[in-house]
C-alpha cells in the first residue's frame, strides 16, 4: 500500500535518509527500530508529506504523495494517512468530541452530526464513551493519546503512522494505548510504528525495519532483526537494548 522509492533526505549539507527502498503491505504493522538521530521521525514525516525529500518518491495506493518537486497531494487526500505523535497535541480548551471532530468538520467538510456519527463509535471502541464531554487536563496520558489516535481514526486513514506513542507516558499507562493498536491491526489497518517496545514488536509486527544513520540496514520478521540480526550495526543495537 506504501511505496518509498530511493527516497534520500537532507536538511542544508546533512543527509538524514540515504536510498531508502521500502515497502509496506496492506494490513501489515511495521515497526521502525533505530538508534536516536537515525532518522525514523523524519521518514514517517516524509510518508505523511510533513516533509519535501530530495530525490525519489512516495506512492500510496499507487498515488504519488510525495516526491522531489514537493508534496503531491491536497489535504483532503493527505487525511489519508494519519499520524499519531509521542505528544498528543489536543486543544486545551475543546472537549474530547470536538478535538475528535474539529479536522473531521474542516477537512471533509462534514455536518456536526455527521461527525459525530464516525466519531462516537471509534471513542466507543478504545473505551472512551464516557469520556467525550471532557477536556484533555481532565484526561489520563493514557487517555489523552487514545483520543488523539480516535482523531486521527475519525479522518477514515487508508495508514496509520505512529511515533513513539508511548514514550511520554507512565508504564501503567503503556499497555493501554498498545492494546489500541493490537485492536487496530487486528481490525486490519496498516500501520508503521516507530516504538522501543520490543515485546510489542515482537508480539505485533509483521516485520521490523532497523534504521541507523540514515540508512535501512535491515528488515524481516521480529524474530530474526531482534533475536537474530544477520547486520553488525543492527546486533550492536539489539545488544544495548535488550
Ligand atoms: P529519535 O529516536 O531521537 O526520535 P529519529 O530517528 O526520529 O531520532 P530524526 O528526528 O528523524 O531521528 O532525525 C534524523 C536527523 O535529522 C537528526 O540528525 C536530526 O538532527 C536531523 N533533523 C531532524 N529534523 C531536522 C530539522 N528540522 N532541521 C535540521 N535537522 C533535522
Ligand atoms: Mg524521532
Amino acid at each position: 500500500i506504501i511505496k518509498i522509492k530511493n527516497v534520500n533526505k537532507s536538511y542544508g549539507d546533512v543527509q538524514v535518509l540515504k536510498n531508502i527502498d521500502l515497502e509496506v503491505y496492506n494490513g501489515e504493522v511495521l515497526v521502525l527500530l533505530g538508534p536516536s538521530g537515525s532518522g525514523k521521525s523524519t521518514l514517517l514525516k516524509i510518508i505523511n508529506g510533513l516533509e519535501n525529500i530530495q530525490t525519489g518518491e512516495v506512492l500510496i495506493n499507487e498515488e504519488v504523495y510525495n516526491c522531489k518537486n514537493g508534496v503531491a497531494v491536497s489535504g483532503k487526500k493527505r487525511a489519508e494517512v494519519g499520524m499519531v505523535f509521542q505528544q498528543y497535541n489536543l486543544y486545551p480548551h475543546m472537549t474530547v468530541l470536538d478535538n475528535v471532530t474539529l479536522a473531521v468538520r474542516k477537512v471533509k467538510k462534514k455536518t456536526k452530526e455527521d461527525a459525530m456519527a464516525i466519531a462516537i463509535p471509534i471513542l466507543r471502541k478504545v473505551g472512551l464513551e464516557e469520556k467525550i464531554h471532557f477536556y484533555p487536563s481532565q484526561l489520563s496520558g493514557g487517555e489523552q493519546q487514545r483520543v488523539a489516535i480516535v482523531r486521527s481514526l475519525a479522518m477514515q486513514p487508508k495508514v496509520m503512522l505512529f511515533d513513539e506513542p508511548t514514550s511520554a507516558l507512565d508504564v501503567e499507562l503503556i499497555n493501554e494505548v498498545l492494546d489500541t493498536l493490537i485492536q487496530l491491526s487486528k481490525d486490519g489497518m496498516t500501520m508503521v510504528v516507530v516504538t522501543h517496545e520490543l515485546s510489542f514488536a515482537r508480539r505485533v509486527a509483521t516485520r521490523v525495519a532497523f534504521l541507523d544513520k540514515g540508512e535501512l540496514i535491515e528488515i524481516g520478521k521480529p524474530h530474526d532483526i531482534i533475536m537474530h540480526p544477520k547486520m553488525e550495526r543492527t546486533k550492536l543495537f539489539m545488544n544495548k537494548i535488550h
